[in-house]
């Protein structure tokens, strides 16, 4: 999460993937869900590469940033098979698919969650809100937690790049959407509940900015009162709290 970086444009991957593979980052776990409505539920994450926007203050510029990372070499091409035999053998009820943005690669995505969601397991896709969510994506997923960008981290980045309305709007009509926003200011809520006015967005989740559990904890005492204010519900950044930024957690 964070700010645009103005000098930096996103670079696809060039690797061709195969119909049935996804080109992916890491996948990592047990571990747990650190933000949102499912903190603290033991969960598994599958992080794939590419994102469309460029947030100057990202916490995985690997997966997306080609002028710091050969993202080449970042990338490891799994097939969904073999994605699918990796999370259903792990001791969780639940998979948290994030990015970059997974979207981006969501018609390749459906045959995983389809298959995620057939062996039993719940699954929750980690979106920037600004890539409407194929059909058959949006009846296989438990849930999407949308994050939209606010103008205090899109420095550089024209809000039409960063705020989709249609695409907020469809989320909200699904049923199977939250939103979460990142906060580092009392403006920052300002901003959301013109958002949620705009395009009637609920529930909405407030989490602080930050990268360190001194950062986070600030942060969060600063933003409680006014967040709970204005009816929005509070979360943390639990794996921030316990592991810092560490990859992989
Ligand atoms: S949308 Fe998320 S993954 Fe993409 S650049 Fe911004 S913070 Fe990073």
């Amino acid at each position: 999460m964070g700010r645009v970086h103005p000098g930096r444009a996103e670079r696809p991957v060039t690797i061709t993937l195969a119909d049935d593979e996804l080109l992916v980052a890491e996948k990592f776990g047990p571990t747990v869900q650190g933000e949102g409505p499912s903190i603290g539920r033991r969960a598994v994450f599958i992080r794939l590469m590419n994102c469309n926007l460029t947030c100057e203050d990202c916490d995985t510029p690997y997966t997306w940033d080609g002028a710091r990372f050969d993202l080449d070499a970042e990338g490891t091409v799994n097939s969904i098979n073999d994605l699918l035999a990796w999370a259903t053998a792990q001791p969780v009820d639940l998979v948290v698919i994030t990015g970059g943005e997974p979207l981006v690669q969501q018609r390749r995505l459906v045959a995983l969650v389809q298959g995620l969601v057939d062996a039993g397991l719940q699954v929750e896709i980690e979106t920037n809100g600004t890539i409407a969510p194929a059909p058959d994506l949006l009846t296989s997923v438990t849930r999407f937690n949308v994050s939209p960008k606010l103008s205090s981290f899109g420095v550089g980045m024209p809000t039409s790049k960063r705020i989709k309305g249609r695409v907020l709007g469809h989320f909200a009509a699904s049923g199977r959407a939250v939103f979460k926003f990142v906060v580092s200011s009392i403006a920052d809520l300002d901003e959301i509940t013109e958002l949620v006015a705009n395009h009637d967005l609920t529930p909405v989740y407030v989490m602080p900015e930050g990268r360190t559990a001194e950062e986070v904890t600030r942060r969060l005492a600063e933003i409680a009162d006014p967040a709970i204010e204005r009816g929005f519900h509070l979360t943390t950044r639990l794996h921030v709290l316990v592991w810092g930024d560490q990859r992989g957690r």
